[in-house]
């Protein structure tokens, strides 16, 4: 479809987005099964709610601009969340959460840049109700990522304990040797 001018713009990647969200529905549940953590677990159970908002506020602002979703194929998301499947078979736990965490943080960084700029084009163009869900819906994924920083630090400090616990198991006669070693290739 070509693009002339800002509205149709904004339109055009309203259909982006709104492709973006059903790929992500599809894929939360997937990510939360393959999650160890049951906080993790919590959060992309929740966030499927959330999503499932968004969509709906999507269809108002489709129907505030007299358009439709249409069907068009967001390249960007698609590729994201083919990467997290990837990670998904190829990283173990303790690891695995971590994984999962970064790629759902991809996630929600495209979906704040892409929200940032429909909200603000729906701004200039006078659609002040549009800017006003997209708006919503930003804050809603700033909030995600949020909380994904945050378990992130406890993930991570996890899964290093455990990668130390399993160097003691491996050398258990060169223990202080190892924990030394460990420590110096962190760079502490
Ligand atoms: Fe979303
Ligand atoms: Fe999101």
């Amino acid at each position: 479809m070509p693009v002339h001018n800002l509205r149709e713009l904004l339109i055009h990647e309203l259909k982006d987005i709104y492709n973006a969200e059903k790929q992500i529905t599809k894929n939360l549940p997937k990510m939360a099964k393959a999650s160890d953590s049951a906080e993790l677990q919590q959060i992309f159970k929740e966030h499927l709610e959330v999503t499932q908002a968004q969509i709906e506020r999507l269809d108002q602002c489709f129907e505030h601009l007299g358009t439709s979703p249409g069907r068009m194929k967001c390249h960007g998301m698609e590729g994201l969340i083919e990467e997290g499947q990837e990670l998904i078979e190829q990283v173990d736990p303790p690891a695995a959460d971590a994984g999962l965490v970064a790629a759902a943080q991809k996630v929600e960084h495209y979906e704040i840049a892409a929200y940032g700029s429909v909200r603000t084009w729906a701004e200039q163009l006078g659609e002040d109700e549009v800017a006003r869900l997209l708006e919503e819906t930003l804050e809603e994924e700033k909030e995600m990522d949020q909380r994904l920083t945050q378990l992130a630090e406890t993930l991570n400090a996890e899964a290093e304990q455990e990668d130390e616990e399993e160097e003691e198991e491996d050398q258990p006669q060169q223990k202080g040797a190892a924990k030394r070693g460990g420590k110096a290739a962190r760079g502490r």
